[in-house]
């Protein structure tokens, strides 16, 4: 019997539909920013429901720098948010030279800990950025109150989120300024590499579309349809180069249309895993409450290791033994050299992190893996884990 080829961790599902879209693009001359990118940005703000403002750019960390921009954050200010997530969340602050003040998680979820949050605000807060962690919310009733109390903003990493529900509204609706989205090519959607950032504030927007092109008042998309001379522009402020491509805004648009079969196959995926996985020494990932909607971007179980006798890093080397490609989410961001060194951490300054992330690994779950692959899937975690139980 010949070895089934190697699952990838993750594979974006583009079809001939993006294909072509790339091709007609390629043959139109309007290569970068340009009426793509505007249908794309007019689609996304109609999926959310329509009536807020869509800005596209060239990732969901340009997208969180820009918002943290607009909402004013800067140097000697503090941002409060999760250690337990990837290092743009928090990149993009230090781009300000601003400050993250990380609250630790809770331990079901993995999201930051709402009821933490309080005691972690200073004088210097300006901001807090949750991050739905694999595409389960936050307790956003919670945070954006405590936002309200403190007159801080909420700028939601929603890089995992598309589609996230909360209480029933869609993230990216919710009163919090800015939501970021991204479409980087493990994601939910993908162009390749894109992101969009979403607002209800019409001048959080104005100068978010502003920041991501240099600064400049009018895009060059603009300039050519108006009447003023082709040549002629104007710079507001010492901008980015942040803009959406529409190569790949013509993948973004075709994407979307399928954004909802992509949530139900990933759903059927993580319901299949739910099943087959309840009686092993593992703890399954946390559902949604009955008024949210999981995205399932991830499917992180957590191994039980005082009921196993091999580690979460041996589980790994034993599923790529397996075909199966995993990863994990996240090493905590106090433990990486950069945020250890320069805020003095130590593992147990954020102790649920520290505790459960040598214990989690997180399976395939995308729409391309056929239902033989969910199988096999199934069938390596269930060998592995019952042949390593004590
Ligand atoms: C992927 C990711 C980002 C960054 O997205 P890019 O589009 O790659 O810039 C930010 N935050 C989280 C939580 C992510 O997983």
């Amino acid at each position: 019997m010949t070895e089934p080829p190697f699952l990838p961790f993750a594979q974006p599902d583009i079809g001939e539909e993006e294909i072509a879209e790339v091709v007609d693009s390629l043959r139109s001359g309007w290569i970068t920013t340009g009426p793509k990118t505007r249908r794309f940005e007019a689609d996304f703000a109609d999926y959310l429901g329509g009536g807020l403002y869509a800005v596209a750019v060239n990732s969901a960390t340009a997208g969180l720098h820009l918002a943290l921009e607009a909402a004013g954050i800067r140097s000697g200010d503090e941002v409060i948010t999760t250690p337990y997530t990837f290092t743009a969340t928090a990149e993009v602050i230090r781009y300000l030279g601003a400050d993250p003040v990380f609250v630790d998680i809770d331990p079901g979820t993995f999201n930051i800990d709402a009821d933490k949050i309080e005691a972690a605000i200073t004088d210097r807060t300006r901001a807090i950025i949750p991050v739905h962690f694999a595409g389960l919310p936050c307790e956003m009733d919670k945070i954006l109150s405590i936002a309200r109390n403190h007159d801080l903003h909420v700028i939601e990493d929603a890089a995992h989120s598309l589609p996230t529900k909360y209480q029933h509204k869609t993230i990216g609706t919710l009163e919090s300024d800015i939501s970021v989205f991204s479409f980087y090519a493990t994601k939910t959607i993908t162009t390749g590499e894109g992101g969009m950032v979403v607002t209800w504030n019409k001048e959080f927007a104005e100068r978010m579309r502003v920041m991501r092109l240099h600064g400049i008042s009018q895009d060059v998309f603009d300039r050519y349809s108006s009447t003023r001379p082709s040549w002629y522009y104007e710079v507001e402020a010492p901008g980015f180069k942040y803009n959406m491509t529409d190569i790949s805004a013509a993948i973004g648009l075709h994407q979307l249309n399928k954004v909802d079969v992509f949530h139900t196959r990933r759903t059927w995926i993580a319901e299949q895993y739910n099943k087959a996985f309840s009686d092993l020494p593992i703890k399954l990932p946390s559902l949604a409450s009955p008024d949210d909607q999981h995205a399932w971007h991830l499917y992180v179980i957590q191994l039980k290791q005082e009921k196993l006798s091999i580690t979460r890093d041996e589980f790994i080397s034993q599923m790529a033994q397996s075909g199966i490609g995993t990863s994990v989410h996240f090493i905590p961001l106090h433990l990486q050299p950069y945020w250890r060194d320069r805020y003095g951490y130590s593992p147990d300054d954020f102790p649920v992190s520290n505790k459960v992330y040598p214990t989690v690994v997180s399976l395939p779950i995308y729409p391309k893996m056929t239902d033989e692959d969910v199988a096999r899937v199934i069938n390596a975690v269930k060998t592995i884990l019952t042949e390593n139980s004590r």
